[in-house]
């Protein structure tokens, strides 16, 4: 069987509300953080669901999930219902208590992927608006570490406040030995980035560089499977075994279960509404696996960054 043909798995993104205790300046939910959190009951409920329509992996996400009491109870009620991978994306304070730290690596979570900014706490905390939240960051790194929890990942939104730090924060990484890091192009379609797009979106032209220095010394670190997002093809024809989206396409079907819509084709909707492909793109050999980039970023930024790859 060819990868393309073999069975999707099933992942369920599940939003858990969108209260926050960061304020990140680029936060694709910046504008809904006064909607209601989901309740325990709502969590519960679709977390059966999501085990009976054979969810493989169950990634919870807010806001920040683990600011919620009930947060390890949902996790260990996955768990308990068979879901293979359980997974959170966290801003990682909450781990920096330990005992909090052993009560959500007790319910049984798989996989912690950590939101860092910056390669030191200038760079973060400026980004996300709170002083302080590097140093709790590397705390719950450091207490995950130390009750053995090794299946860690990261996640970077690259903006004009921390592009040039990328190589930096690819040393952080491999220091920490973080095997799964995505460095994720800024959604400016909502949220943060689009109400102040010149403070806060590069051009890809000016990213792109920093981004491909830090697959390049992970690669040289052993860690060839991090990865870029969002991005245009043509600004990463070097790398484009290392792309999240060619990579989650041939994988994954992934649905968007949040307090305020369903999203049952989270990866086709993006490409077909979120993203653009232009004129300049015609007869690119890359159109296919492309996506393009941001309809928000063109209608800034105009398309003259794309080029055709012939
Ligand atoms: S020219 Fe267009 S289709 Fe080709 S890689 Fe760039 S953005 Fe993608």
């Amino acid at each position: 069987m060819t990868k393309d043909k073999a069975p999707k798995m099933l992942k369920v993104v599940l939003f858990t509300g969108y209260a926050c205790n960061n304020n990140c300046a680029f936060c694709i939910d910046a504008d809904k953080r006064g909607l209601p959190e989901k309740t325990t009951a709502e969590l519960l409920r679709e977390t059966a669901a999501a085990a009976r329509k054979g969810a493989h992996i169950l990634e919870f996400i807010g806001g920040e999930a683990t600011i919620r009491p009930d947060f390890a109870r949902v996790v260990a009620a996955a768990k308990k219902l068979g879901i293979p991978q359980v997974s959170c994306a966290t801003n990682g304070r909450v781990f920096a208590d330990p005992a909090a730290a052993k009560r959500i690596v007790g319910a049984g979570i798989d996989s912690v992927i950590f939101s860092v900014h910056g390669p030191d706490a200038a760079t973060h905390d400026a980004l996300t608006r709170v002083p302080g939240s590097f140093a709790q960051l590397k705390k719950g790194l450091r207490n995950l570490r130390a009750l053995g929890f090794e299946r860690i990942g990261g996640n970077t939104t690259v903006v004009k406040g921390n592009m040039a730090a990328l190589p930096r924060l690819a040393e952080f990484y491999a220091r920490n030995r973080v095997r799964n890091v995505e460095y994720i192009f800024v959604d400016p379609n909502y949220g943060g980035a689009r109400n102040d797009f010149k403070g806060l979106v590069p051009r890809i032209s000016k990213a792109a560089p920093y981004m491909r220095r830090a697959l390049a010394a992970g690669r040289e670190a052993g860690y060839g499977q991090w990865k870029v997002r969002y991005v245009p093809l043509c600004h990463f024809r070097d790398c484009l075994d290392q792309i999240s989206e060619i990579n989650e396409r041939a994988l994954f079907l992934t649905e968007h279960w949040a307090p305020d819509f369903r999203n049952e084709d989270a990866i086709g909707s993006r490409a077909a509404v979120g993203r653009r492909k232009t004129a300049r793109c015609r007869g690119c050999r890359l159109y296919r696996a492309c996506e393009g980039i941001w309809v928000e970023y063109l209608r800034n930024y105009g398309d003259a960054e794309l080029k055709a790859v012939k």
